[in-house]
């Protein structure tokens, strides 16, 4: 299997490149070739089987410069029972006759980031090796909040990597700063920067694509790469749950074997939406995706529109993860859905440099449109989502995953379109306590986030997810900050170049 970029402006390479480069190093992103066709009755054959031979098997389609063992080896440490100790690496949530909650929160940093960047590191090292890279890795990381911790995690104290977080100083939690701030690790440093989440990512991406500054890095023996859903590598793990999440409906009969069901993704970067078409289009039998966006709604205006048109306020909200305008993985969809027109994405793209928005084609929008709708929430209707689903089905809700609750609501009431869907659950509620109990009580608390998360626990008598037990207490390590143009010479600086 090869890898192509999506502005075609660099040859082919395997699965080991784009997974080291992270992205396309002239701007692009890294998608493969073609999709690896499956059969339904393949996907019968892992109906008993654990996630991680089902993840074997996915990958194994995928990486085919691996070897089955390298495969194995990584599977097997990045979804071993100490970081999802949960019997189901993903398990699924009936609330109520036609939903079920795709539960992907069960590793170690409260967030479905830990499905991917758990097993990351150990996916760039093989690829590292297997090119004779003899560099040390720089990991550059963008984060809205929940990839920061889960990047940190993953890749903290892998020899041969560096890893530098930046984070918008104003846009993530109380919790999600001190989860950050609190990572132990030689090779860990955390900044946090005065803009929002664009900025942080378009200056990383900046980064990336400046080759001066690459040749002083080279110079000095570094090579970057990304943990941010650009990265292939990010994208490839979270096909998996989709398939797996297939299987339990089977397994609870609540569907027939090759019956269509809807998938509903909270969405931010359009990283998690597209993993679920990928297992679509490699033969998962589904109906719709229901793109669920917060009041930052550009991706659900594109559905109902076909103009992506971030000429917007960025707004704040209690889904903070979601808070984005520029979704990179659209990019990769984009071309997967024109047929692989890098033409046509090199000129959208150049469009929203210049005019902060595009318009696809009639036909690629209609393409779109058979398969995908969008939906958004407002935040009293985020709040609401919460509230009800405690109510009505006894189950809590974090911010991102009401939002999907309530799309696919939306979507239902609408289209009438009652077919059993998976809505994916993105965080586990206590890392947004504050927003959570604030909607289930309906008022403005003003406590600190700490005694939220003990007041929400005693309230619903529920457990507090474990990576977030004793945080409070844990020191800060990290106490980096820059504006947004200094990010260039702070990485400089953190690297000693
Ligand atoms: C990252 C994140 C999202 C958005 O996922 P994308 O893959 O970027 O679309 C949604 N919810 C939570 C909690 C997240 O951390």
């Amino acid at each position: 299997m090869e890898y192509i970029s999506t502005r075609g402006n660099y040859r082919k390479v395997s699965s080991a490149e784009a997974i080291s480069l992270g992205m396309v190093p002239d701007g692009g992103l890294f998608i493969p070739e073609m999709i690896p066709q499956i059969r339904l009755e393949e996907i019968l054959e892992f109906k008993d089987s654990s996630y991680q031979e089902l993840a074997v098997w996915i990958f194994e389609k995928y990486l085919s410069d691996f070897s089955k063992k390298e495969i194995k080896d990584s599977v097997a440490a990045a979804y071993k029972e100490e970081s999802f100790p949960s019997k189901e690496k993903t398990p699924l949530l009936k609330i109520n006759e036609n939903t079920y909650i795709l539960e992907l929160w069960h590793g170690p940093t409260a967030a479905f980031k830990d499905m991917a960047l758990q097993i990351l590191p150990h996916l760039l090292l093989k690829s590292v090796k297997k090119l004779n890279i003899k560099k040390e890795i720089v990991i550059l990381v963008a984060t809205s909040g929940d990839t920061g911790k889960a990047a940190l995690e993953g890749f903290k104290d892998v020899d041969g990597v560096k890893i530098i977080v930046f984070y918008p100083e104003d846009g993530v939690s109380r919790v999600q700063e001190d989860q950050m701030k609190t990572t132990t690790g030689k090779n860990t440093s955390v900044v946090s920067i005065k803009g929002n989440f664009d900025d942080c990512q378009t200056a990383v991406k900046n980064i990336f694509a400046d080759k001066e500054f690459k040749a002083e890095l080279e110079a000095d023996n570094y090579q970057f790469s990304s943990a941010n859903s650009i990265n292939w590598g990010r994208l490839l793990p979270q096909i998996v749950y989709y398939f797996q999440a297939y299987l339990e409906l089977l397994k609870d009969k609540k569907i027939k074997a090759g019956e269509k069901i809807n998938i509903t993704v909270p969405t931010g970067n359009f990283g998690n939406i597209l993993a679920a078409y990928y297992a679509f289009k490699m033969g998962l039998p589904v109906n719709k995706f229901i793109c669920a966006s917060n009041d930052n709604k550009v991706l659900s205006d594109f559905l109902e529109t076909g103009v992506y048109n971030i000429n917007r306020d960025f707004k704040k909200t209690i889904s903070p993860s979601m808070d984005i305008l520029i979704s990179s993985n659209l990019e990769r969809f984009l071309f997967e859905m024109n047929g692989h027109d890098s033409g046509k994405i090199n000129k959208w793209y150049q469009d929203l440099k210049t005019d902060k928005s595009f318009k696809i084609d009639e036909e690629t929008f209609t393409k779109i449109r058979e398969m995908f709708s969008g939906e958004f929430s407002s935040e009293a209707e985020a709040r609401a989502s919460i509230k009800q689903t405690y109510q009505q089905y006894n189950y809590l809700l974090d911010p991102h995953t009401a939002v999907g609750v309530d799309s696919l609501n939306k979507y239902r009431q609408q289209s009438g379109d009652q077919k059993t869907a998976v809505v994916a659950s993105t965080a586990n509620p206590y890392k947004f306590s504050r927003a959570v109990l604030e909607s289930l009580k309906e008022e403005k608390l003003e406590q600190d986030e700490y005694r939220i998360i003990e007041e929400l626990s005693s309230l619903t008598e529920t457990e507090v997810h474990r990576g977030l037990i004793g945080l409070e207490e844990m020191e800060n390590r990290h106490h980096h900050s820059c504006d947004i143009n200094s990010v260039k010479s702070k990485v400089a600086k953190i690297l000693k170049i």
